[in-house]
């Protein structure tokens, strides 16, 4: 196995890579922000080592002082966590060639995936649905994009080969609009992401977002844990997730976690991963792969048994996946609430100290979070300091201990969107299962 390991990265990832590696016996090295010595993981670490001052681009993001801090304590590998540098394939580039194992994908993979056109070139190729859509970027002959918008029907959806995190997209109605949209998307994606390339999706009215985890190692084995429905959004970003999506018959979950396990063996896929796709009547189609752990990988966790840190740390070892697709079951259902230091009125981040935290507890409840009573949760990070996470037989009692930790829990001294929560995991919609992901926007009134 590894011997010591550097956590690239804060917060309660930091803190959930670090317990898994203690309990396989790995050493760890923290490394943190001069505003984050306090973090529940620095003092759990074997060792750490401060590697900037508060702004994210001059610690958690400088990669040289993160290569010093793994040549320093003489740490063998790396592992990003999610955020950060955990998607950036030069910081991988950089870590393998300084003599360091990245713990996850090769940088090539991370490099196509992070570019829209080639990742969904290469899924088709992979046979994964995609949305009808370009095949690759938009010329500039705008008769052409305008018979290409009408084959796949308004509305459209231009979007940015480089973009992410949910900017860097257009969607257009009419005709009428298109060749300026294009116009617009390609001027901004320029600016914002240093690449003009769009491309065209036809647009889904009223999809919903489920994903497929997936392992795959470095001797041609890969599964998958079957699927995770996050919906419930605001502004893209999942506020509740759950596994199994509501709905999904067990024939579909095979069938589509088949074909994104064989995309990972085709393309010599290595760690844990997530393809992405948009569902819609009974259609499922990809949007993008993620190329490392997710905030939401509990959920798969408590229905399937399985450590997903654990699985990524064994397969940057060299090892095996410790599971074969036909070991991997499905049991009960989980909930995750994401748990954020903002205001549950307007979304305002609300940093600040935690005077008094009790955590929730229970069958079936878990708590991933590095918060204690006294710490400061400071302004420069995501908000994000917790995710709370019940497992139940079934769906609706899964719930029912969502709704009762979601009582118990106490955070204060700050606002939290606890009092959200609340209202969503009793709100009769979301009992029933299976909204879209403008749900949580209508209901919001935004
Ligand atoms: P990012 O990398 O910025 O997150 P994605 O391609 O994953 O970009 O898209 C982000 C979100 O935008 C999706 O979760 C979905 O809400 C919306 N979206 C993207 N493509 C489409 C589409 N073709 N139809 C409808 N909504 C879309």
């Amino acid at each position: 196995m590894l011997e010591k390991i550097v956590i690239a990265n804060r917060g309660e990832i930091a803190l959930r890579i670090l317990r898994a590696c203690h309990a396989l016996g790995i050493r760890t090295v923290a490394v943190h922000s001069t505003v984050d010595r306090d973090l529940k993981h620095v003092r759990l670490a074997n060792e750490s080592v401060c590697i900037g001052p508060a702004p994210s681009t001059e610690s958690y993001l400088n990669i040289p002082a993160l290569i010093s801090a793994a040549e320093v304590t003489d740490a063998v590998a790396i592992h990003p966590g999610y955020g950060f540098l955990s998607e950036n394939a030069d910081f991988a580039e950089r870590v393998e060639k300084s003599g360091f194992i990245f713990i996850g994908p090769r940088p090539e993979t991370i490099r196509m995936m992070g570019d829209k056109v080639e990742a969904i070139r290469a899924m088709k190729k992979a046979g994964v649905p995609c949305v009808p859509g370009s095949d690759g970027p938009l010329g500039e002959d705008p008769d052409e994009n305008m018979r290409l918008a009408r084959e796949i029907g308004y509305p459209v959806i231009i979007k940015a080969a480089g973009g992410g995190g949910g900017r860097g997209m257009r969607v257009v109605h009419s005709e009428a609009h298109l060749l300026n949209a294009i116009s617009l998307t390609r001027t901004e994606a320029a600016t914002a992401f240093g690449n003009p390339m769009v491309y065209m999706e036809k647009f889904l009215e009223k999809p919903r977002h489920i994903e497929f985890q997936v392992l795959a190692d470095i001797h041609g084995n890969a599964i998958h844990l079957g699927e995770r429905d996050c919906s419930m959004q605001r502004r893209h970003q999942k506020v509740i997730e759950e596994a199994p999506a509501p709905g999904i018959t067990e024939e579909q979950r095979t069938r589509m976690g088949e074909v994104c396990a064989q995309a990972c063996r085709d393309i010599g896929y290595r760690g844990a991963g997530t393809f992405e796709f948009l569902y819609e009547e009974g259609n499922f189609y990809f949007i993008e792969m993620n190329t490392r752990v997710q905030v939401e990988h509990p959920v798969t966790e408590m229905i399937t048994g399985v450590d997903i840190i654990k699985e990524q740390l064994r397969i940057a070892a060299g090892e095996p996946l410790s599971y074969r697709q036909e070991q991997i079951r499905i049991n009960g259902h989980a909930v995750e609430c994401r748990i954020n230091a903002e205001d549950p009125e307007n979304f305002l981040p609300q940093p600040g100290t935690i005077d008094t935290f009790h955590p929730p507890g229970g069958p079936g409840i878990r708590l991933d979070s590095h918060i204690y009573s006294g710490y400061r949760v400071p302004p420069n990070y995501d908000s994000m300091i917790g995710k709370l996470i019940a497992h139940g037989e079934d769906r609706a009692s899964a719930l029912a201990r969502m709704r009762v930790a979601l009582e118990e829990i106490v955070i204060d001294g700050i606002k939290t969107n606890i009092p959200l929560h609340q209202e969503l995991v009793t709100d009769t919609a979301f009992q029933e299962g299976g909204t879209n992901i403008h749900y949580l926007e209508k209901k919001l009134g935004l």
